[in-house]
């Protein structure tokens, strides 16, 4: 269901800034509903992730993946995460979950593990090589954006200037779209101003990626975590990989800067502070003796005030919220804000019937879209947020609540999965993209895919121009 051609007006064009996983599943988001985009990202090539993680897709990320013409690419990458067994840093186990085994009989779709690269791959597998060739662009780095009534001019380092009608900043937690919004609004004395600094560091990650051997087989389809005071671990797998991720609670004073980022050697420090932490049957130093890749960062936590400004710039992913990857879920939170923008930047364009929309309305559409988006970002980050302290004992009640409480409530895991499933049901679609759903369980998605009414559907793009 792309917008008829007629009523496209000739030059409404987006403009993202930042190829990452949420620029790149816009940019596809977009192409599907049949809008013109550029995509400007500042690395030399958008395949290479600039964390060499796993990432876990929820079932309705899984879902909105499917929407963009994924599933056949993305079905056979995945592996299945059905139980979350919980131990001491002693290696004590005192739990075993199935939460997720739950949820997937509700929605059809388990949480599931994939490398990163292998779902930047399939992101990048949906564009024709003319949008490839012509419409994402690296070595692209945001200078500047001005804007006027009726569009916007982007300026990259290089000297390079793209028009279009609106801006899409989905450039990650350091955003400069963001920077550059926060200096509009002060200009204009607006009211509606970003905090200079709007998140804050309390935790910081060492994350690893292990190739599976057999001498280090760590059984895939079970998520291992380890609890203790002022820190914890997971360790996930994929086909090929096991990934782990160590939180450990950052002493007052001791968060980097942007600037400054972690050294290998603080990266091995930390993982050497751990060293005799368990994970299953084997220790963090074995698991990360067999490392190929590692990386020590910050994890920044919040959620911005003003995802947009004047009907011409707007934010998404990262760029507007920041959780702690200890649920798995910060690009699956991307995917809904991609889908409630780009179905927002939909309709207001059906409206204008040809014309170009106003700012005004853009505007209009993009406080429909913060507002649609807030209450679902905010429950999903403090989930987040609340679940790393009480995997790294904060407070004495969640030590309490971890190790012994949670443990005693009858049916626990089940209360959970009704919890989650309800949450997760209703995140967004694209109400423009017609689709098969691939995904259905004992509880409907709040959501119906808009259903291919001649099965020629607009997510088969030809790779031959
Ligand atoms: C170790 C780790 C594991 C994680 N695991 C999961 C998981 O399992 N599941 C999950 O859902 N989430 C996970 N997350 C979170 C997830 O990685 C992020 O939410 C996601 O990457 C956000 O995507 P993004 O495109 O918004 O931002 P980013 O990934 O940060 O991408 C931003 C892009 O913008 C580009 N850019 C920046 N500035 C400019 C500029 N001035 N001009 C042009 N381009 C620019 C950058 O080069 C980059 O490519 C994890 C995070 C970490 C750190």
């Amino acid at each position: 269901m792309a917008i008829e051609q007629k009523t496209v007006p000739e030059n409404f064009r987006v403009i993202i800034v930042g190829g990452g996983p949420v620029g790149l599943t816009t940019a596809l988001a977009l192409s599907k509903a049949g809008i013109d985009f550029v995509l400007l990202e500042r690395r030399d090539n958008v395949l290479n992730p600039s964390i060499g993680a796993g990432v876990a897709l929820w079932p309705h990320g899984i879902r909105f993946m499917s929407q963009l013409g994924l599933h056949d690419r993305l079905a056979p990458l995945g592996v299945a995460q059905r139980q979350i067994t919980t131990q001491t840093l002693q290696g004590h186990m005192y739990g075993v979950h199935k939460t997720f085994a739950i949820t997937e009989k509700k929605h059809g779709a388990c949480l599931t593990m994939f490398h990163r690269a292998h779902i930047i791959e399939a992101i990048h597998s949906g564009f024709s090589a003319k949008e490839v060739r012509s419409q994402i662009l690296t070595n692209k780095k945001l200078k500047s954006i001005d804007t006027t009534d009726t569009g916007v001019v982007v300026t990259c380092h290089d000297g390079s200037v793209y028009k279009g009608s609106i801006v899409i900043g989905a450039d990650g937690v350091h955003s400069k779209t963001r920077q550059l919004m926060r200096s509009m609004a002060l200009e204009h004395k607006s009211r509606e101003v970003n905090p200079e600094k709007p998140f804050s560091v309390e935790y910081r990650l060492l994350w690893g990626t292990v190739p599976r051997t057999p001498a280090l087989n760590l059984d895939k389809n079970n998520f291992y975590e380890t609890h203790g005071k002022d820190a914890s671990m997971q360790a996930i797998s994929s086909n090929d990989f096991t990934y782990l991720f160590v939180y450990e609670r950052i002493p007052p004073g001791g968060a980097k800067t942007k600037a400054v980022p972690y050294t290998d050697e603080e990266a091995d420090a930390m993982a050497a502070r751990w060293q005799h932490m368990a994970v299953g049957d084997i220790t963090l130093g074995e698991l990360y003796a067999q490392r190929s890749v590692a990386g020590l960062v910050d994890l920044d936590e919040g959620v911005v005030p003003h995802w947009s400004w004047g009907g011409r710039v707007v934010l998404v992913g990262d760029s507007c919220h920041k959780v702690t990857p200890n649920r798995g879920i910060g690009f699956n939170i991307g995917l809904g804000d991609v889908a409630v923008l780009v179905s927002e930047i939909h309709g207001v364009i059906a409206n204008s019937m040809g014309g170009s929309p106003s700012s005004d309305d853009l505007q209009e559409a993009f406080v429909r879209y913060q507002a649609k988006r807030a209450k679902s970002v905010k429950t999903i980050a403090g989930i987040c947020w609340d679940a790393i302290r009480q995997m790294s004992w904060k407070t004495t009640m969640d030590w309490l609540m971890d190790r012994y409480i949670l443990a005693w409530i009858p049916g626990y895991d089940n209360i959970l999965a009704y919890y989650l499933a309800n949450l997760l049901r209703k995140e967004p679609v694209l109400d423009c993209v017609e689709s098969e759903e691939y995904y259905t369980g004992t509880l409907p998605w709040a959501n119906a895919f808009p259903v291919p009414r001649s099965g020629n559907l607009k997510g088969s793009l030809s790779d031959s121009e």
